[in-house]
């Protein structure tokens, strides 16, 4: 039991039902990309959690890099403008890369990180995201060609912490996700 669970007005996903969803996950993009090789892209630091989770489900061989996009706003709330921050360090050319995601919520992070990966000349993009808010989509989200999206759960829409993602950059150790209680906000 972390100190932070206290902060915590309901758990959305328990740590062991995020556990065996990302295990599943795991074996479908096992199946989907097995006999290419494929370049695990995680978004820093929200999928920093997730990567790691998901990676050791993955029985096949690959590589593993962050990118880190800056999205200018408030704690609980996307400005509209996302800019990529630190770019990766593996060449994307010629591979496809599967980008982990916490979460898509208004769609504006993952529509200009794809964009940007397709310029750099990756075969295919495909996204994996651990929670969609699917009602909050302002950009869909566009993969041409043999992309493909893998897709955790259907989050209701409340702002979410713990397993990766933060208030503040608080919570993010959390095993499991919730949500804050109000005064959480106040402090
Ligand atoms: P989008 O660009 O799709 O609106 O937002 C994506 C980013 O906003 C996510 O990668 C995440 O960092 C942040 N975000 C959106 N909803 C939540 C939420 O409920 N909790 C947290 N901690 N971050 C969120
Ligand atoms: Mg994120
Ligand atoms: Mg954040």
């Amino acid at each position: 039991m972390k100190m932070e669970d206290d902060m915590l007005e309901s758990v959305l996903w328990m740590a062991h039902e995020i556990q065996a969803r990302v295990a599943e996950l795991g074996r479908a993009i096992s199946n989907d990309f097995d006999g290419r090789s494929f370049v695990v892209l995680g978004v820093a630091t929200g999928a920093f959690m997730f990567v790691a989770d998901l990676v050791r489900h993955i029985s096949l061989p690959l590589q593993v890099d962050f990118v880190r996009v800056q999205s200018y706003g408030n704690n609980t709330k996307t400005s509209g403008v996302a800019t990529i921050g630190t770019d990766c360090k593996i060449d994307l050319k010629d591979k496809h890369v599967i980008v982990v995601e916490d979460i898509i919520d208004t769609g504006i992070t993952l529509a200009k990180l794809v964009n940007h990966l397709e310029s750099k000349g990756a075969t295919s993009v495909s996204v994996c995201v651990l929670l969609d808010k699917v009602f909050r989509r302002v950009v869909p989200l566009k993969l041409s060609g043999s992309g493909k999206c893998y897709v955790g759960f259907e989050c209701p829409d409340y702002f979410v912490v713990g397993y990766g993602m933060d208030f503040a950059e608080r919570f993010r150790s959390l095993p499991c996700i919730g949500v804050l209680k109000p005064e959480v906000y106040q402090q």
